[in-house]
């Protein structure tokens, strides 16, 4: 008989081995039967034949949610809402259902809140089905600096002016296009990221919490072209008093891109700009130390972390 290391192969039939071998085909079957899911996904089973779908159902401030609703008959009447507002759905081309985008803010009280779809059933009554999402607290680098306060005060003129860009923000976000003005993915604004640092960074200066950093700072040298992460209407391309020479690109469906710090503006608003159209150059325009572009996103008011974006792909 067949004979290795002085082993019979006698041993290979023995009872135990014969047991670890049964268990590691149970073990496998299993795996193979129920693959491993991202235990942070929610799918949902609701009346109609309708299926809500959550790509987390626990995330962390700044970060974003893909809502989806499969199955419904009569998909244009559909609604959602998200702790009281209002999300968006679309169509996806090549796919059947209603996509959905939900930001979570980074200054969103960790919680729990109902992302709530409603839809007409088959006799025309309200139906409706909720999943819950959680927030969780996230994780923000927080830098405590002391220096001279007449470093870090603005003075009234630039107090005024730095309101003023707030406001204007504020109108932009609140103007919400109801429409998808993109198409297909959305794409880094540079073409080599070497390093994105600082989003939701916490800055306490003097003792005294300033208003957190709302973007993603990517280094870059001035001068580097700057592309629009993706199709959409330019609604604001001006000098700001914090951000310096900035864009803002309205994708539709409150979804925003900014960026800021530009050395030169190569768009006017009002202009429609392609997917990844150069728009700009990088520089150190506004309150800034050094050449970098910093970018953002907005959905909905809520600033999130725009490496998140390339998530949104169908
Ligand atoms: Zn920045």
């Amino acid at each position: 008989m067949f004979q290795e290391n002085g082993y019979s192969t006698k041993a290979m039939t023995c009872p135990r081995v014969r047991r670890i071998f049964a268990l590691f085909s149970i073990l496998t079957l299993f795996v193979v039967c129920f693959p491993w899911k991202s235990p942070a996904q929610i799918r949902k089973t609701c009346p109609g034949g309708v299926t809500l779908k959550v790509s987390a159902g626990v995330i962390p401030q700044g970060a974003l949610v893909i809502a989806e609703v499969l199955g419904p008959k009569t998909a244009s009447n559909v609604t959602s809402e998200w702790d009281g507002r209002p999300v968006s759905l679309w169509h996806e081309q090549r796919w059947a259902g209603l996509r959905g985008l939900i930001g979570i803010d980074l200054e969103k009280a960790p919680g729990r809140y109902e992302w709530k779809v409603s839809w007409p059933g088959p006799a025309g009554q309200a139906e409706s089905c909720s999943v819950p999402i959680t927030v969780r607290a996230g994780k923000f680098p927080i830098e405590r600096l002391k220096v001279d306060p007449q470093f870090v005060q603005p003075n009234p003129e630039q107090e005024k002016r730095a309101e003023e860009d707030q406001k204007k923000m504020k109108a932009i976000y609140n103007t919400v296009t109801p429409e998808a003005l993109w198409d297909g993915e959305f794409r880094m604004p540079l073409k080599v990221i070497t390093s994105a640092g600082n989003f939701g960074r916490r800055r306490v200066l003097n003792g005294e919490a300033r208003s957190p950093h709302g973007g993603v700072d990517l280094s870059a040298k001035a001068g580097t072209p700057v592309y629009s992460s993706q199709a959409g209407k330019v609604v604001l391309a001006e000098n700001l008093y914090y951000s310096g020479n900035t864009v803002v690109i309205d994708h539709g469906y409150g979804i925003f891109t900014l960026y800021a710090h530009l050395s030169e503006i190569g768009v006017q608003a009002g202009e429609m700009v392609k997917s990844w159209e150069e728009i700009g150059k990088v520089g150190a325009t506004g309150r800034v130390t050094g050449p970098h572009l910093h970018w953002g996103l907005t959905i909905d008011h809520a600033r999130v972390n725009a490496m998140d974006i390339e998530r949104l792909q169908p």
